[in-house]
């Protein structure tokens, strides 16, 4: 249904109406997951060639969904970390909140309970006061599901209320009836009979004003809801329609067999274990179709149980002994596919976190830990450009050793090596709160950017620079041999505007300090 809204929309024209077609996006995955796929990868196409990062990660996360929902749990997994560290890089509230809810989910899939609670709770403190209701509805639901998982049943009420009003006060049925049944399952876990009928009730009444028609899980909610009530009968004619319908009103391959498992256990206990036991052979068979083997296990238990009500105790202890092999072997799996999940989802992290800090080596240089050449070419530029977007100055100096190659000689290689990390350590401190940067431009010359900086601040920067060089504690590296720096710096001040000019500029000036007599600095 949401998939229509979307499919009818106007293609986005700008980014608003893009991160408005995405918010809408990011809840058709919960009605049909399939029709969300397309749109999930224009749109995000869409956002890259925008060059909105942002809007491009919110489209990934509801691909994400899409592939969690579809059975891909590593596949969504993978890429929810990858946006949730990006959104954490960059401060991005609602990147963030999605992010957890999907996590949420993902831990759900592994059979773990205990994370998928914590990430639906920071889901749902991180979402802003001005989400969507309807995406609200969705974190509180994910959370008050994940408590009454974990037995918090108080604080799950609480949450699937609230879901509730704003179900309510936004019309949307279809998200009544999902929440009604919700409710009426928490109730059931909870084992409040009157409780559990209730909220079933009132689902079936507003489908039915609605001309809605339940979908399968849904109306076997409400059997089991009669059926914790004690009126198997009344439970089992809640299913027979079911039986009859055609296959494609089950969307889930699980449906057909899990309502006929709950038939069998209404037929058990209304002593008509043929009936049952007929129901569990048509679930069996599904279940080995299908490859279902949760639920045929619990088929198993449950075939034991009528074996049991029919007084045949040896095939029920038979049926017993292969329900809890299975159950055991299915644990096992499940164990196993879990850790298989979880080494890919963060082995893909690793591998990236690795690549990273290969690209961040090749930027750097070995000895000192400065920056290199390559990331000069790379990055000063885009400073350049944003300063002449925020109409501020920048500044570019050059610092080369005075008469290095003194050092070298008279003392050893070494020495000249670890008064070279010295002075890195200095400059890069310089620049520390400038937001700029230091790099090696080969031998003993570096390149201080200044980014904010006018003429007059830059130069008096370097002149900090040259007199804390010239007052560090030398002797203990090079005895009684001076070290100093001299310095050439020029800023966008005096109209440069390109970074090579700036570099002939700054280079110009260093030029004439070393003409000048060295240890000094030499500005516009
Ligand atoms: P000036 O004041 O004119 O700059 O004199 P200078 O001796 O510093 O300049 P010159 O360019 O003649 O010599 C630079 C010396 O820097 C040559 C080389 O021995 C030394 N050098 C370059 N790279 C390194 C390095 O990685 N380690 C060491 N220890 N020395 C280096
Ligand atoms: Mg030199
Ligand atoms: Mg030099």
């Amino acid at each position: 249904m949401a998939a229509d809204h979307v499919a009818d929309a106007a293609f986005p024209g700008d980014p608003t109406e893009l991160a408005a077609a995405l918010d809408a996006l990011g809840l058709v995955p919960y009605d049909d997951p399939e029709a969300a796929a397309e749109p999930a990868i224009t749109l995000g196409r869409l956002a890259t060639e925008w060059g909105a990062d942002d809007l491009a990660l919110r489209a990934r996360l509801v691909h994400a969904d899409v592939l969690g929902r579809a059975g891909n749990t590593a596949g969504a997994g993978t890429i929810v970390r990858q946006v949730q560290s990006w959104a954490i890089e960059h401060g991005h509230a609602h990147l963030r909140a999605r992010s957890e809810r999907l996590l949420s989910a993902f831990y759900q899939r592994l059979g773990d309970t205990a994370a998928s609670l914590e990430h639906a709770v920071r889901g749902v403190e991180l979402l802003s006061p001005d989400a969507l209701p309807r995406l609200r509805a969705d974190h509180e639901m994910a959370l008050g599901l994940a408590l009454a998982r974990t037995q918090s049943f108080d604080a799950a009420r609480d949450r699937i209320r609230t879901v509730l009003r704003i179900a309510e006060s936004t019309g949307d049925v279809r998200l009544r009836i999902a929440v009604l049944n919700n409710m009426s399952f928490i109730e059931y876990w909870a084992g409040d009979a009157e409780a559990s009928m209730a909220s079933a009730r009132r689902m079936q009444r507003l489908a039915s004003r609605h001309g809605v028609v339940l979908e399968p899980s849904f109306v076997d909610t409400l059997a089991r809801a009669l059926m914790l009530a004690g009126d198997y009968g009344a439970a089992e004619r809640t299913l027979s329609p079911l039986l009859d319908a055609d296959q494609k009103h089950f969307p889930e391959s699980d449906d057909l067999p899990e309502v006929l498992l709950t038939l069998a256990e209404c037929q058990r206990m209304r002593g008509d274990t043929d009936r049952a036991s007929a129901s569990l052979r048509r679930a069996a068979e599904l279940c080995s179709e299908r490859d279902l083997q949760e639920v045929m296990a619990r088929v198993m238990q449950e075939q034991a149980a009528v074996y049991a009500a029919e007084g045949r105790f040896a095939d029920a202890y038979v049926k017993h002994v292969e329900f809890f092999e299975a159950s055991e072997a299915l644990s096992t799996a499940e164990r196993e596919a879990r850790s298989r999940t979880l080494h890919t989802v963060f082995e893909t992290e690793e591998a990236q976190r690795s690549s990273r800090r290969f690209r961040e080596m090749s930027l750097r240089d070995p000895l000192t830990g400065l920056y290199n050449r390559r990331y000069v070419d790379d990055r000063l530029p885009a400073l350049l450009a944003r300063g002449r977007e925020d109409a501020t100055s920048l500044a570019v100096a050059i610092a080369d050793l005075d008469h290095f190659k003194r050092v070298n000689d008279t003392l050893s290689h070494d020495a000249g090596d670890e008064v070279l990390r010295r002075i890195a350590l200095m400059l890069q401190s310089a620049v520390l709160e400038t937001g700029g940067f230091v790099a090696r431009r080969g031998g003993e010359e570096s390149l201080v950017v200044l980014p904010g900086l006018d003429d007059d601040a830059a130069v008096a920067a370097c002149e900090a620079l040259r007199r804390a060089v010239r007052e560090h504690l030398w002797q203990p590296v090079v005895g009684d041999i001076p070290v100093t720096i001299s310095l050439g710096v020029v800023s966008t001040d005096a109209g440069a505007a390109t970074a090579s000019e700036l570099l002939t500029t700054a280079d110009q000036r260093l030029y004439v300090s070393k003409n000048g007599g060295r240890d000094r600095v030499t500005g516009g």
